[in-house]
């Protein structure tokens, strides 16, 4: 170690519990604050800062060597920074009133640890499901260096193997595009009747043909009810009985039994408080530890940050949990400042920004969904646009839905989009406009890099913003894809090619092309909406129709493509009331 890095006998003692993301982020950042303090770093798993979101990628072999997983080594935070890394060692109970915390060591031994400052980044724990009423070798969830390793043990040899995975959140998806990717058999179940919760059900629709058409068989809106276990019988494990280290062989949902190699859980997970909870610290509202934007617990020596803790949420403007890596290393470089004595500037809302790839689509999104908004009751408006990656005449473009939603008022709720590239440039263009506050009039304006391998001119975040601003200025409105469309007047714009593939019934046909003529057949009284594929042709027949008379006229947002997800996504037609426009 650095001669510069030796603490002095006086020195601030900083006592750090966790050592992966928030917690070894905050390591590296308190030394680098503060040269002469005492930093420990407490980790009861055997390695630290190693990359869980990398887990899914090592299992299905797209990462190929385990050893790239271990971002920086206990040997490296000892060398350069100075750090005692006591790996293998859990952080039992704290003591505020002598600033104590209790160890157990990997022997069984105790230990009490001194700290002037403490900083708490256990991450979040894995939500275990009621079926699970044992440790079954090949089942597990996928959180820690450990799990994945017992699923690839569980996989062993096998070069198509039958595995289950339970959960279709990032986690879920990114494990089963990971197991087909290995040539696994994979069926993937979510008691809700979508995947990906954070995006709408028409967005998380494109995610579930994807996911169809590479082989995996989804079962939506279904729950596992118990799994069945080779020697000990489905009875045995149903009452609970000793089925410790048992090979489950299928997974059950009622009545039907779905054989299994290996079951992932991936249910979602919940903040590790206990230590928190126990030392008397506040929780929030949504149960994570209550801190302020220094990362200050209810104790000012006590500082918490990752998964563990409530972050204010940019759009909602309130605190909320979101286990997301990006706060948990941003807020792990403010607590190690603080807990350092350095200033630093405090930490900024979040918006929730977040990505997953899904074979050849990713999703993305920030802020809130539609769905999200009406939950919270959030007044909104959304519109969806089909656009490009780049250039569409430059060769590879790839094409994308983007939804853009705000306030009736104009300020951006959020955005999702689902498609090939590019999907999360926008999405954290988006996100940083959210962050400053900003307006769909606002995105119209930004100044974006434009050349024709990387976007357009009118980049994707430009034309959403363009009908977003239509919609606000009545320029005509939007009505939402899932708009009741019996008592409209429609006037379908596509062709009768399109028509063929995608028909609706009791519309008017007026192809773009030939609306003029078509004219005299439409009546200019009635409330009307326009149709057509994407929404654009729509739009430009919209404007046309109002130019010429029409009282009322509005285009369907997203077209027949967004509608027809819709339809899909949502088999209950009375949700589709919800959005419905008056006439
Ligand atoms: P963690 O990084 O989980 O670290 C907590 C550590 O504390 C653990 O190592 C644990 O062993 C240790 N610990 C707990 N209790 C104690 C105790 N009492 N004593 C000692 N040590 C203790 N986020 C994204 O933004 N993008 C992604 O693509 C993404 N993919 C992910 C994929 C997977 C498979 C997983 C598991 C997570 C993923 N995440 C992703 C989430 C992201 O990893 C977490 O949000 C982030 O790691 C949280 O950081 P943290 O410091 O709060 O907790």
């Amino acid at each position: 170690m650095d001669a510069a890095l030796q603490p002095t006998a006086h020195a601030t003692r900083i006592v750090i519990i966790g050592g992966v993301a928030g917690g070894a982020s905050a390591a590296a950042r308190a030394r680098r604050a503060n040269a002469s303090a005492r930093i420990t770093l407490i980790e009861k798993g055997p390695a630290v800062s190693f990359a869980n979101c990398g887990l899914p990628y090592h299992l299905g072999g797209e990462i190929a060597s385990r050893g790239d997983l271990l971002v920086a080594t206990p040997k490296l935070f000892r060398e350069r920074f100075g750090v005692d890394v006591r790996t293998e060692t859990e952080a039992i109970a704290i003591d505020r009133e002598a600033k104590l915390v209790a160890l157990r060591l990997s022997d069984g031994t105790l230990e009490q640890l001194p700290y002037d400052q403490l900083i708490l980044s256990p991450g979040a724990e894995p939500i275990v499901p009621p079926f699970v009423r044992g440790h079954y070798r090949n089942v597990t969830s996928l959180w820690s260096l450990s799990d994945m390793d017992r699923a690839i043990a569980a996989l062993g040899d096998r070069e198509s193997a039958r595995t289950v995975v339970v959960g279709g959140g990032f986690v879920g998806l990114e494990v089963a595009e990971q197991l087909v990717r290995r040539g696994h058999h994979c069926t993937l179940i979510e008691r809700n009747n979508q995947v990906l919760q954070v995006i709408d059900p028409e967005l998380a629709k494109e995610l579930e043909d994807e996911l169809r058409s590479a082989g995996v068989v989804l079962r939506l809106g279904q729950s596992v009810t118990r799994l069945k276990t080779a020697d000990v019988g489905a009875e045995d494990a149903e009452a609970g009985e000793n089925i410790d280290g048992d090979f489950v062989t299928a997974v059950e949902i009622g009545e039907e039994s779905i054989p299994a190699d290996l079951v992932v859980l991936a249910i979602g997970v919940r903040p590790r408080t206990k230590l928190a909870v126990d030392a008397g610290l506040d929780l929030g509202p949504s149960g994570g530890i209550r801190v302020d934007r220094w990362m200050r617990t209810s104790d000012p020596d006590i500082l918490a940050v990752g998964d563990c803790v409530e972050y204010q949420h940019a759009v909602l403007g309130h605190p909320t949990l979101v286990p997301l890596a990006g706060p948990a290393n941003r807020a792990g470089r403010i607590a190690g400042s603080v807990a350092a004595g350095q200033e630093v500037r405090p930490m900024g809302a979040v918006c929730g920004t977040h990505v997953v790839r899904v074979f050849s689509k990713t999703a993305a999104g920030t802020g809130l969904s539609e769905s999200m908004c009406r939950a919270e009751g959030i007044e909104c408006r959304s519109v969806y646009i089909q656009a490009h990656s780049h250039a569409a005449y430059f060769p590879g473009a790839e094409s994308m839905l983007l939804k853009l939603t705000y306030s009736p008022q104009g300020k951006i709720l959020g955005a999702q989009a689902v498609g090939g590239m590019g999907v999360d440039k926008r999405i954290d263009v988006i996100a940083t406009a959210i962050h400053f506050g900003g307006s769909v009039a606002d995105l119209a304006e930004l100044d974006l890099a434009y050349a024709p391998p990387f976007g357009s001119a009118k980049d994707p975040v430009h034309m959403a913003a363009f009908v977003a601003c239509n919609d606000l200025d009545a320029y005509p409105e939007v009505v939402p894809p899932q708009t009741v469309l019996d008592s409209f007047q429609v006037v379908d714009v596509r062709t009768s090619k399109e028509l063929e593939r995608m028909p609706l019934e009791g519309a008017i046909h007026a192809p773009i092309d030939a609306l003029q003529e078509m004219l005299p057949k439409l009546d200019r009284e009635r409330p009307t909406i326009t149709v057509c594929h994407s929404g654009k042709r729509a739009h430009i027949a919209a404007c046309f129709l109002r130019g010429s008379g029409f009282k009322e006229v509005r285009n369907l947002t997203g077209g027949m493509q967004v509608r027809s997800q819709w339809l899909a996504a949502i088999p209950d037609p009375t949700v589709l009331q919800g959005g419905a426009a008056e006439p």
